[in-house]
């Protein structure tokens, strides 16, 4: 339940002034539906009115503040002409100009003969200062209480910066007082703020630099933000480690068989890996660790040989990849290295027949099949192990953070092991996966060649094509990816379909096409082509991102770079680093180029390094956006941001792992306010789940 000092937070926000039901349902749109959410809501920007010189040292173009005389009304000559209101200070002439008024009202609110408080933009124009559309009007004695900062708000139609600072006005004065939740230690660092006061002043600024990420009050409450996080994770964590689990010691019979007919040996990295995992197989707790790898490290075999160990203890294990194609493919890879092993190994993926689905089903219950591979398919009701002791999941990012708990269900003292081929930026790590353990393969296997990349226009086009003609009948093969249009998987099929019908007419019968909108059974056949070089240069969408695996393709076409992500160019990139062969990519992008996408592109250019890619990513992104409050889409952080914020989030990691350790049901007096803490940033779950037993 949440504490009731907080009610007043957690109203709904009609309950503030002057809201009715027409303003509530836009900013409930734009901020939320709490009153916490106006309070959440920043500003990015103010306005300065405390401008009051006499009229005639006014700054154009800046806004004036100050008391003037109306001395002539001018109504317009036709509709379409501005009313117009003349007024003087006795130092300049101020021309009032209203486009669309009603006459009346500006009769009644600006008498001749009378003095006004007015503030608003002036410009000087025909030898006078204009104002159009004055922000504020009063009357003389209320001049000091327009004559302020103000804060700026985001904004969303209909609703207007004035209702905003209204708003944020009253939200902070139902902040109630709360106990103090953080150690002397942070408070000592963070200046001494507190939450109520930090709120109080991001929403009365009282210049910019306030408003700023490291102002005193941002860093505050981004520490708060940061903390009730790292608890929230903290507490998933010690939950799941005091879960016992099973203990998988492995006899090492198959995995040495198999670690001995490896065309290759280990990577050092990749024993690294292996043994951390091991450790967390042999404890009694649950494991919950997260494998990064970047694309080609080898994480597939690094998978099998932990697999095995549960299968040598005779439990089963399973392999989740995201699609289909990598499932197969995963299928295909460790049937081969298991090859005369006579291990059972099994396919299940959504797009095959019921009656297979069934056998594969029963072989699953009886035990027979020991190591099976599969889609999301496998995690679904009719499907039930004998003894499932493993999960392994390939290329978490494509499934979320609730898909890895409910998996996790699945198996109650099931292991679990994430692997990622895309490198996370330390702080994402600590913020979105902080409740797992985590091994990292940062070496390549040897004897890899770099990829040479290049950046060109697009309207380089023919060159492109005729160094493609002499490559491909060199014998290499190819990938030509087609651009993400504005995140429609439609006009991104459209853009494919063309190029592909394009490139037809250059290269005939070589040119293979392969889309998300595309069947199983097509997509199959098409991927089949390509690896057995009956189709050489293979047109896509972003559907071969993740994982696929054809080591003599080594050339990468990818078009508008500029409009993917880092991290994905550089998955896509991975895919020509299977082989033996030095490959080539081939970024194109079309003008206009913004300075941070040729930034991006250059980081491309320069590295390979994915852990690098990534950190960088971050950066760009963050940088972009100096004040803006939320992170394009990475973290679900209201007030921290990111790069500006990574030394709380080092910090708040220890204050989170002491508080555990030695308050660990949140009893004392600062755990009890640390509760308070966890509601305010909505960790409900974690109270729940953590609280309750
Ligand atoms: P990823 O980490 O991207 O999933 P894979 O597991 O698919 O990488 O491995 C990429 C390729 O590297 C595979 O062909 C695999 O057989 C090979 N490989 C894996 N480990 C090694 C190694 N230690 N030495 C040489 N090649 C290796
Ligand atoms: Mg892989």
């Amino acid at each position: 339940m949440r504490p009731s000092i907080l009610y007043p937070l957690f109203c709904e926000i009609e309950a503030l002034k002057g809201v009715g039901a027409r303003y509530a349902k836009l900013i409930k749109n734009l901020c939320g539906e709490k009153i916490i959410d106006i309070l959440f809501h920043l500003p990015y920007n103010i306005t300065d009115r405390t401008a009051t010189p006499p009229l005639i040292a006014a700054k154009d173009g800046k806004i004036w503040t100050g008391i003037v005389t109306i001395t002539e009304h001018q109504p317009p000559a036709t509709r379409k002409h501005p009313y117009r209101i003349y007024c003087t200070d006795g130092t300049s002439e101020l021309v009032l100009v209203f486009f669309k008024a009603y006459p009346d009202s500006l009769k009644k609110n600006y008498p001749v003969g009378e003095k006004r408080a007015v503030s608003g933009k002036v410009e000087y124009f025909n030898g006078s200062w204009q104002m159009s559309h004055p922000d504020y009007v009063t009357f003389p004695e209320k001049l000091s209480e327009i004559a302020r900062i103000e804060p700026v708000y985001p904004l969303t139609a209909g609703v207007t910066n004035k209702m905003l600072i209204k708003l944020g006005q009253e939200a902070w004065q139902r902040i109630p007082q709360l106990p103090e939740w953080l150690a002397p230690e942070s408070l000592s660092d963070l200046e001494y703020i507190s939450f109520q006061d930090a709120l109080k002043r991001l929403h009365n600024p009282k210049n910019i630099a306030d408003l700023s990420p490291s102002s005193t009050a941002r860093r505050r409450l981004a520490y708060d933000e940061i903390l009730s996080n790292q608890l929230a994770l903290a507490f998933t964590r010690q939950k799941f480690k005091q879960k016992h689990g099973r203990e998988f010691k492995g006899t090492g019979e198959l995995s040495q068989k198999i670690l001995s007919n490896l065309p290759f040996a280990l990577t050092s990295a990749q024993e690294t890996a292996l043994k951390e995992i091991a450790a967390d197989q042999q404890a009694p707790y649950k494991m919950l660790r997260l494998l990064q790898g970047d694309v080609g490290s080898g994480k597939t075999v690094v998978a099998l040989l932990s697999m095995l160990k549960v299968i040598e203890d005779g439990a089963q294990a399973a392999l989740m990849a995201p699609t289909e194609i990598l499932a197969k493919q995963h299928f295909e890879t460790i049937t081969s290295l298991c090859q005369k092993q006579n291990i059972n190994i099994g396919l299940l993926t959504g797009k095959m027949k019921a009656k297979e689905k069934r056998e594969v089903y029963e072989k699953l219950a009886s035990g027979e099949i020991k190591i099976i591979i599969g889609t999301h398919a496998l995690f679904t009701e009719s499907v039930i192990f004998k003894d499932l002791g493993y999960i392994v999941i390939d290329e978490q990012h494509r499934f979320g953070v609730n898909q890895r708990l409910a998996l996790s269900a699945k198996g109650e003292k099931c292991d679990v092991l994430v692997m990622t081929a895309t490198p996370i930026p330390r702080s994402l790590l600590l913020t979105a996966y902080g409740d797992m353990d985590y091994s990292k393969i940062n070496e390549l296997p040897k004897g890899r060649k770099p990829a040479q990349t290049v950046i060109m226009n697009t309207n380089k086009m023919p060159d492109i094509i005729n160094a493609l003609k002499k490559k491909l009948a060199e014998g290499t093969r190819a990938y030509w990816v087609c651009p993400l249009v504005e995140e429609s998987e439609k006009s991104d099929l459209a853009a494919a379909t063309e190029r592909y019908e394009m490139l037809q007419k250059q290269f005939g019968a070589f040119v293979g096409l392969i889309h998300g909108k595309m069947k199983e059974v097509e997509k199959d056949a098409v991927m089949e082509e390509f690896k057995q070089g009956k189709k050489t240069l293979l047109v896509a969408t972003t559907v071969i991102e993740v994982g696929v695996n054809v080591p003599e393709a080594t050339i990468m076409i990818i078009e508008h770079a500029e409009r993917f992500g880092l991290a994905q160019l550089h998955q896509l990139r991975g895919r020509i680093k299977r082989g033996n062969e030095a490959g080539s990519c081939l970024l194109l992008y079309s003008y206009p180029l913004s300075a941070v996408a040729k930034e991006r592109l250059n980081i491309m250019k320069q590295t390979e390094d994915g852990f690098y890619i990534a950190e960088k990513d971050l950066e760009l992104r963050g940088g972009g956006e100096l004040l803006g409050t939320r992170q394009s889409g990475f973290t679900e952080f209201k007030l921290a941001v990111m790069p500006y914020h990574q030394d709380l989030l080092l910090k708040a990691r220890d204050d989170a792992a002491n508080i555990i350790k030695t308050d660990f049901l949140l009893e004392t007096p600062r755990g009890k306010a640390l509760k308070n803490l966890l509601y305010l940033f909505e960790q409900n779950e974690a109270v729940k789940t953590y609280l309750a037993g």
